[in-house]
């Protein structure tokens, strides 16, 4: 019903952060470094945004600085996670389930692959990037040591 770039309505759990974003395209992506997966209970999923993300009422957005280059930011009245962000480039990542429509959503790509615990396995066929290649294709400031 929609296509790649269309604005799209999502919000938190309780409703008390509500947003809406572009998507650049319908690809969603897992990451499952131990970060995200202590953040979201399991790998987090979500769509490139570029800047577009607008919060209608930031006040209940809390932001958590999870690394020299990133944040990431959730409700604080019912703690969904919503997005991260790699603050110089204003890049943010927006959790795929927060959306209210997954209309056309395709699973794609996996990353921080060399980090995914043995116990679950998605069967989607993707396209599997580690660590090393996400940093090399994103570029932070200072690739290396730290997780995203
Ligand atoms: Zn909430
Ligand atoms: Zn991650």
């Amino acid at each position: 019903m929609s296509g790649a770039g269309e604005r799209m309505t999502g919000s938190c759990l309780c409703g008390a952060v509500r947003f809406t974003a572009a998507p650049k395209t319908r690809e969603v992506a897992a990451c499952h470094c131990s970060m995200c997966r202590r953040w979201t209970t399991g790998p987090f999923l979500g769509l490139e945004c570029g800047s577009t993300l607008e919060i209608a009422d930031s006040s209940q957005l809390g932001v958590y600085r999870s690394s020299a280059w990133a944040e990431r930011a959730f409700c604080k009245q019912c703690g969904t996670p919503l997005f991260y962000r790699l603050v110089d480039k204003n890049f943010y990542f927006v959790s795929a389930e927060a959306f209210d429509d997954h209309a056309g959503f395709v699973f794609v790509t996996q990353t921080f692959i060399e980090e995914k615990p043995g116990y679950y396995e998605f069967a989607n066929k993707t396209h599997n990037m580690t660590g090393a290649e996400v940093f090399a294709a994103f570029a932070p400031s200072s690739p290396g040591q730290a997780e995203p």
